[in-house]
């Protein structure tokens, strides 16, 4: 007699995994189907090079909330975050710009550059802070619809207009600014330095086919900075292990609730019995039967691959295949045999500079001109990059002597001029690599190993769309309670028992977790 499962989970990427964690806790019988022959989706892992262990794609965590650390008991399951310790910008004219972890330090660091600026931070601190701690309850919550008039919207909604009200006149325009503005404008309003706002503003593109000047970035700029509040672990950092680690972790919660993960395993379809989900057969050929069914891929894999779009009503499929990826983000992963030196700053801050992040990012012009060349189809000549040594951090990611280099890349379109060949690849890897020799001499030559990763090799390994890291842009028109599509933002489909959990629904992507745990209390809300 074949097992059956209360739960199937397609995808054990960490929101999957979440769910799963969440519904085994609530006494489901639980079994996660993951493709690869390792968890962890884009938050993976992987020992490239022998010796050398890389978090292949995501690599810095922020916003994992904090109820699922708690929840899950994270910490007790090999979670450990190791703080980051600084920014620093190069500039073209071989001066920087620093962000340090005192707070009194970054201040004195920008009154070098504008005594004005450097007044301005912190009121403008002030201000994120309350507009993250504004939206954030949003992030917890199934987003209501104002377009729907069923009496739980109405009353989410009225919840959050007084929520709203109680910010202030004040705060309640610059939240209408950040969700409609540009960051470029949005910083605009705050800063003089270029540099500053430069680097400042590249929070706003990450994961988005637009640039600095593009109006909606500033909402972008305002998602990422919410992890920097989060009081439970010390704001952005580096999981030890690398971001696998982190995967690993959900997954022994997961598995210490009774959850079953299995490897290997990837879903072809899921079953119908008319409009009702009753298992998935896996590309093997093997059936497996439960009463909900649940996928953590994005929603043109979940709708359009997963099922038959027959089986969806046309509107739905249209929404869907209307959803956009674009993915515009590249990573270049390096073994090196010691630390480049960067001309702006030659003794490295005393290895502050190397336990922290550095940014290419040394004008709003040099990030606009990046975007740019991804308009038009090219991957930028001289790109927007973060940049992170995690083995300086945690000195297991390398061999003795010897680091690891991560580096974040925009832009890399997908959909390329001429496509995505290997030459493309390693043209890529060039203009990558050339434009860090130009603010750091002599870094090539520190190179022993390296791997380029495209967006179409971002698709190819994890599955993502288009390889958009986010499982869609985080645009306003694709947020909220229009994410995936308008009506089906609450984590239920139009097939009865299944439902979706992955990045491409509310509050979307990153390493937060949000979408895996609503999802979870969405399907036990609906079994009771
Ligand atoms: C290059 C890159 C850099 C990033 N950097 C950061 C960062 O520094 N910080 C941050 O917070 N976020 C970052 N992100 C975003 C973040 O990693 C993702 O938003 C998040 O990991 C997505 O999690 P998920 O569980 O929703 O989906 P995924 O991680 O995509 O998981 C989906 C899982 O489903 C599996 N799968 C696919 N098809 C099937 C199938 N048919 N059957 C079974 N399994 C299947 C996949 O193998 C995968 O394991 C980055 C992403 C990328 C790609």
């Amino acid at each position: 007699m074949p097992k059956r499962y209360d739960v199937i989970v397609i995808g054990g990427g960490h929101n999957g995994l979440v769910t799963a964690a969440y519904l085994a806790r609530a006494g489901k019988k639980v079994l996660v189907l993951e493709r690869r022959p390792r968890v962890g989706g884009a938050a993976v892992t992987e020992e490239i090079f022998p010796g050398f262990k890389f978090s292949m794609f995501s690599y810095v965590v922020s916003l994992l909330r904090p109820e699922i650390i708690r929840d899950l008991d994270l910490p007790r399951h090999g979670l450990h975050i190791l703080p980051l310790e600084s920014t620093v910008t190069p500039m073209e004219n071989g001066d920087y710009l620093a962000a340090w972890a005192d707070h009194d330090d970054t201040r004195r660091e920008l009154y070098r550059h504008s005594p004005r600026d450097a007044e301005a931070y912190d009121e403008y601190g002030h201000l994120m802070h309350f507009m993250a701690q504004a939206v954030k309850p949003i992030l917890g919550m199934v987003p209501p619809d104002p377009t729907s008039f069923a009496p739980g919207d109405l009353a989410a909604l009225f919840r959050l207009g007084k929520h709203f009200r109680g910010l202030g006149a004040e705060r309640l325009h610059a939240l209408v600014k950040l969700m409609t503005m540009s960051s470029a404008d949005f910083l605009d309003e705050w800063f003089e330095t270029d540099v500053l706002k430069a680097t400042k503003s590249a929070s706003g593109i990450i994961g988005t086919f637009l640039g600095p000047r593009s109006p909606g970035t500033a909402y972008v700029l305002l998602h990422h900075y919410m992890g920097e509040l989060d009081g439970v672990f010390r704001a952005w950092g580096f999981a030890k292990g690398g971001t696998g680690a982190l995967s690993e972790s959900i997954a022994s919660a997961a598995r210490a609730f009774g959850a079953e993960i299995r490897c290997d395993a990837g879903v072809a379809k899921v079953l119908l019995r008319g409009r009702r989900a009753t298992g998935v057969v896996l590309e093997n050929g093997d059936e497996i039967a439960a009463s909900i069914v649940v996928s953590s891929l994005d929603p043109r894999r979940t709708f359009l691959q997963l099922l038959e779009p027959s089986h969806l009503p046309p509107d739905f499929v249209a929404d869907i295949k209307r959803f956009k990826f674009r993915g515009s983000s590249g990573k270049v992963n390096l073994a090196l045999d010691g630390l480049p030196t960067f001309t702006c700053m030659p003794d490295g801050a005393g290895g502050k500079l190397h336990r922290g992040a550095v940014s290419i990012s040394p004008s709003l012009d040099y990030v606009e001109r990046a975007y740019d060349d991804a308009k038009y189809g090219e991957f930028s000549r001289r790109p927007y990059m973060d940049i992170v040594f995690p083995s300086m951090i945690d000195p297991g990611m390398a061999p003795p002597g010897k680091h690891v280099m991560s580096i974040f890349v925009q832009y890399a379109p997908y959909h390329l001029n001429g496509g995505w060949t290997d030459a493309q690849r390693e043209a890529f890897g060039d203009a990558v690599v050339n434009t860090v020799e130009s603010f750091a001499p002599g870094f090539k030559s520190k190179i022993l190993h390296r791997q380029v990763i495209t967006p179409v090799d971002i698709e190819r390994i994890t599955g993502l769309s288009e390889g958009n890291i986010f499982a869609g842009e985080l645009a306003l028109q694709q947020l909220f309670f229009l994410r995936p599509a308008p009506g089906w933002a609450k984590f239920a489909t139009p097939i009865r028992g299944f439902y979706q959990c992955g990045s491409g629904t509310h509050p979307g992507g990153g390493i937060m977790g949000a979408s895996g745990r609503l999802a979870a209390m969405r399907i036990l809300k609906d079994g009771k």
